[in-house]
């Protein structure tokens, strides 16, 4: 029986695929990982989509297990700041759009005459992320609103049977070389072997599958399933096996970042429970608060600016914090593998693909390509059908993201740089030209978006279209005509419930100092 595998790569994707193939398979599954001593794993301070929690709860484990462990925090939304001009900000928060006579809450908001902010008008969240405040109440129970129905029914959803339903109200935003750290001892403990060594050589049979690698100190690992999770290396699929890369530079030119990890007093700073992005001459920063420190970083496109500039921005941009701080440069590689799946070896994490973190995407990669694997898992046969549809699955997810992200830059009103305005001309992938000129007349739905699953409701889309402002929406013509009461009535409760929220709920950073004890 096939059970014996061997990961390659000891970062956030080598350590959450061990756990989780532990988590489902226990026992009946042999997995060896190997981690090389002197080749660094990346680790910025990450940010996640919501669907993480179902990661955790499958390896049973409750926020305060892991949670202060990771120094993590709540993010509710990701913020984005002079995107459309200096000084103007929206959020695109996890909270279920609200519709009205069939209508989505934001179509009502369009005909009303639009204000200065979608984002308070549709959503309660906008206002509680505003005041630094924790979705969870004092006792740790979530917000009951209406608008995040559901939520809590999906606890217990494993695998990948929570795709595409209900928006949990956040996500996570925690040190990723922490997590990775922590999930080594949860995977050794229920018995992954863990081997220190650089793999020098992998060695291919005469079907030009791989049939083992060669490591510095320990011989030779041989197992059935080789996962290569290498980073932007990927040793075993691009290299080994010389799998293509299709790189999304064409329409994402954003190909480098420098990122600070600083040590702040979260106590007198206060958290901003969410992720913001704050629009630069030649690409964003990131601003991400973790408990002890904030992690930050500038994402640029090096045929704009030099890595030397994009460090003096990123420090001007933190302040004197950042003095001592060492700067990491990073070259990304953006795109996808051509297939994530080559004969006997799966890549998971950046030797899979990666595009730019703008909506905090590479984790929640990770995390569909691990459940997909789980759900394809290949028997002795090694059925060919299982590959194709994995692969296809992960080439769905990554592409649909880059439309998703294109779409960011096309909208966003800012045009003051050669970057902006570049951003306007450039070619976009045609799908999204397409889907662009639908959305003029009518806001996206589940009919015109990317088709097929990629993480990004049609409200995502919405938020940023309508955050962004470079993009004349309109709202549809039948609610000229139709009776607006309920809409009043709806957008009137939001205002009553982001009140009461905002008088109730604890501060973000006194929720996590109590939960670290
Ligand atoms: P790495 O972390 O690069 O790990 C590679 C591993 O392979 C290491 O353990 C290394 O030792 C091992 N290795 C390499 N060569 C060998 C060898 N020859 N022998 C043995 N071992 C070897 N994701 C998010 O979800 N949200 C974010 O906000 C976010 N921000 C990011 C910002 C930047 C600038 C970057 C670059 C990434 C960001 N990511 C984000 C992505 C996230 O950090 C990564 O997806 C995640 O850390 C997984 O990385 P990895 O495990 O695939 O690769």
């Amino acid at each position: 029986m096939l059970n014996k595998i061997v990961i390659v790569g000891g970062g956030t994707a080598g350590w959450m695929t061990a756990s989780y193939f532990k988590a489902a398979f226990g026992d009946r599954i042999d997995i060896t990982l190997v981690e090389s001593g002197h080749v660094g794993a990346v680790g910025v301070g990450e940010a996640t989509f919501s669907d993480i929690r179902h990661f955790f709860e499958f390896l049973g484990l409750k926020e305060k297990d892991w949670m202060p462990a990771c120094n993590a925090t709540y993010k509710l939304a990701v913020k984005f700041e002079n995107w459309r001009e200096e000084g103007h900000y929206f959020y695109h928060p996890f909270e279920q759009m609200r519709s009205v006579n069939g209508f989505p809450l934001t179509d009502w908001w369009l005909r009303n005459g639009p204000t200065d902010r979608f984002d308070k008008d549709c959503f309660v969240m906008a206002s509680v992320i505003d005041a630094g405040l924790s979705p969870r109440k004092e006792d740790g129970t979530l917000i009951d609103s209406p608008f995040v129905e559901g939520a809590d029914e999906m606890a217990g959803l494993t695998m990948v049977e929570h795709q595409g339903k209900t928006q949990f109200p956040y996500a996570y935003q925690f040190e990723a070389s922490l997590l990775a750290k922590y999930l080594t001892t949860y995977s050794v403990e229920r018995g992954v072997k863990h081997v220190v060594d650089h793999v020098e050589q992998v060695t291919l049979d005469e079907r030009g599958w791989i049939s083992g690698v060669t490591t510095t100190d320990h011989g030779d690992i041989t197992g059935d399933l080789y996962i290569d999770c290498t980073g932007f290396r990927g040793l075993l699929l691009n290299k080994a096996l010389e799998t293509p890369f299709i790189s999304y530079k064409d329409t994402l030119p954003n190909d480098s970042a420098v990122a600070l990890q600083v040590p702040m007093d979260m106590e007198r700073r206060g958290i901003l429970p969410c992720t913001t992005a704050t629009a630069q001459d030649a690409g964003w920063i990131w601003t991400i608060p973790l408990m002890g420190r904030v992690g930050t970083g500038y994402v640029y496109a090096k045929d704009y600016l030099s890595p030397e500039e994009a460090e003096r921005t990123l420090r001007e941009f933190v302040g004197p914090a950042a003095a001592d701080v060492p700067a990491n440069h990073i070259t990304m590689r953006i795109g996808r593998s051509e297939n994530s799946w080559v004969k006997n070896c799966v890549a998971i994490g950046l030797s899979s693909g990666f595009v730019e973190p703008l909506e905090s995407t590479g984790i929640f990669f990770i995390h569909h390509a691990i459940e997909q694997l789980a759900k394809n898992f290949p028997g002795d046969d090694w059925n060919p059908v299982q590959r194709e549809l994995y692969n296809d699955s992960i080439a769905h997810v990554m592409d649909g993201v880059r439309e998703f992200l294109v779409l960011h830059y096309v909208a966003a009103k800012r045009n003051d740089t050669q970057y902006w305005r570049d951003a306007k001309t450039r070619a976009i992938p045609e799908s999204l030209a397409a889907r662009i000129e639908k959305w003029k007349t009518q806001l996206p739905d589940s009919e015109t978006v990317f088709p097929y699953y990629h993480g990004l409701p049609p409200y995502s889309y919405m938020c940023i279209l309508l955050g962004m402002g470079g993009i004349d929406l309109k709202p549809s013509p039948a609610l000229a005509l139709a009776d607006p009461t309920a809409a009043e009535r709806e957008f009137e409760a939001i205002r009553e419930k982001t009140r009461q929220l905002t008088e109730s709920l604890p501060k973000a950073y006194d929720y996590f100092a109590r939960m670290r004890g």
